[in-house]
């Protein structure tokens, strides 16, 4: 037998209840009738009844009140009021107030039955049609969800089966997952890593050298080297709501290249070296050889000097080559800055012609580095000879020495042209030039490769922190002797 549906009765007058319990019986309904707010309150938690009708005043609040408390907690209760006369004002405010329907005297039975059962048949269609709507809004939060399930599990799919190795990382350096490529490349095999600290689990030193750099906001990228020879180059992006990517890239035949590339370099550099010599020996000798006139003597000076020019490049491909080579051995404690006033003296010249301001500040407490002194004075001359070089006349230079860590560090600020982001570290490599740099300013794109191989063979970092038209601030970091272990 089907449920009957209960109607609940919250109405002073007496004569009311009684008539509308009589109709609503005989018409079917199941009737609870409640005389004061207790009883309200505990009928309604027994059983939730599918309408009620609250009379003006009960139990001495006013019917506003009431209906007001049930549909705070039902919001789709339907609720009659009755009301001791019919006024407009009464069905105003009851359809203001969320109520379904107004009953007012004369009252008859079948006014009461009617206006129940049209109160009952609209709430049952509105729940109807909101369990529809969430049964609806639940498939099609289902099918997103799938649908996202799904996105995830490409994407995952994707990041495992890229080239290139991707560790994720929480922002205090656990793992949030790594990449098929990072597992073969550190052999981590199936070794469960997620949420440990990578540095327990990665112990490759120039990873922990690569974490630091990017904790201290220095530059992101950073070459990885393995014992067996491969060189990966790596990235440190910072990914916001996540926390931070390395990707890495296998560069170790781009590695080879490059070493094929300086010895031909190298060979070819130490063949030219003996005809210029004889070219720059004879030249001297046409001037023995009897009187010349000023033409004569004008292309002789001409030819010096691109010959001269052509030697001092030979030179320093002949350097770098010997410096890649690591024959550069010879290590003893060296304070930076007094190998600094060397290089100051030579540019002395210079700076005054140009009308720079050169500034110097050196800690007082600088520790010595184990350096090769002469590859030092190359070091700073190069650096400190493009900043003066670089920076147009009345502008300003500055090096700065001090202690980081235990680390030394230089840096030489200019006020020059900057360098643009995209070529800051191509700056390093042979022979490039930045496209931003005066023509005027001579130069062969040695330089900064002779210091990058020089900082990297005492085990230190050179990088650039520089904005096109911001000037330029050239970085060196060399362990101090100490940390070194002193040997
Ligand atoms: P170069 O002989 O051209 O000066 P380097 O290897 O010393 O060669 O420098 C490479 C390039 O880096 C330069 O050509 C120039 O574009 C850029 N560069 C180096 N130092 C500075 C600086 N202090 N300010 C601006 N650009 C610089």
């Amino acid at each position: 037998m089907a449920k009957k549906e209960l109607i609940l009765l919250a109405i002073n007058e007496s004569s009311v209840t009684d008539l509308a319990e009589k109709a609503l019986h005989a018409a079917g309904f199941d009737v609870a009738i409640v005389r004061d707010q207790s009883a309200l309150d505990s009928s309604i938690q027994e059983a939730i009844p599918d309408l009620m009708i609250v009379g003006e005043k009960f139990a001495g609040r006013d019917w506003l009140t009431v209906a007001k408390e049930v549909l705070e907690r039902f919001p789709t209760m339907p609720i009659i009021l009755y009301a001791n006369q019919d006024t407009t004002g009464f069905a105003k405010s009851a359809l203001k107030a969320g109520l379904s329907g107004y009953l007012y005297p004369p009252l008859k039975m079948e006014d009461i039955v009617n206006e129940a059962q049209r109160c009952m048949m609209r709430a049952r269609a509105l729940g109807d049609w909101l369990r529809r709507e969430v049964k609806r809004t639940t498939a099609s939060l289902q099918e997103k969800a799938k649908i996202s399930e799904s996105e995830r599990l490409k994407l995952e799919a994707i990041i495992s089966n890229i080239q290139d190795g991707l560790i994720l990382l929480d922002d205090n350096e656990n793992i949030l997952m790594v990449n098929q490529n990072i597992r073969e490349t550190f052999r981590l095999e199936n070794k469960p890593v997620t949420e440990k600290w990578i540095r327990d689990v990665i112990q490759n030193v120039d990873v922990h050298a690569l974490l630091d750099r990017a904790k201290g906001g220095a530059l992101k990228y950073h070459e990885i080297h393995f014992d067996d020879g491969r060189v990966f180059n790596a990235q440190y992006a910072p990914i916001p709501r996540i926390g931070n990517a390395v990707t890495m890239q296998d560069i170790s035949y781009l590695k080879e290249l490059d070493r094929l590339k300086s010895d031909f370099i190298h060979t070819v550099s130490h063949d030219l070296r003996s005809p210029l010599t004889a070219i720059l020996g004879y030249m001297e000798l046409i001037e023995r050889t009897g009187p010349l006139n000023e033409n004569q003597i004008d292309f002789l000076r001409r030819l010096q000097g691109s010959v001269q020019h052509i030697t001092n490049l030979v030179n320093e491909l002949l350097d770098l080559g010997r410096l890649e080579a690591g024959f550069d051995t010879r290590r003893e404690p060296v304070q930076l800055e007094n190998v600094l006033k060397y290089s100051l003296d030579v540019f002395d010249g210079q700076v005054k012609k140009k009308n720079i301001v050169l500034d110097t500040k050196i800690e007082k407490d600088l520790q010595p580095v184990r350096a090769n002194p002469i590859r030092i004075r190359q070091m700073l001359d190069n650096l400190i000879g493009n900043a003066i070089k670089y920076t147009p006349a009345d502008g300003k230079v500055s090096v700065k020495m001090a202690m980081e860590d235990s680390q030394v560090m230089v840096r030489i600020e200019d006020s020059g042209p900057g360098i643009p982001p995209e070529e800051q570290t191509r700056i390093f490599e042979k022979f490039y030039r930045a496209t931003n740099r005066p023509e005027s300013v001579e130069g062969s794109g040695l330089g900064l490769a002779i210091v990058k191989s020089i900082v990297d063979s005492h085990q230190g970092r050179v990088w650039v922190e520089s904005k096109a038209g911001e000037g330029s601030t050239f970085v060196v970091l060399l362990p101090a002797l100490e940390a070194d272990g002193g040997q």
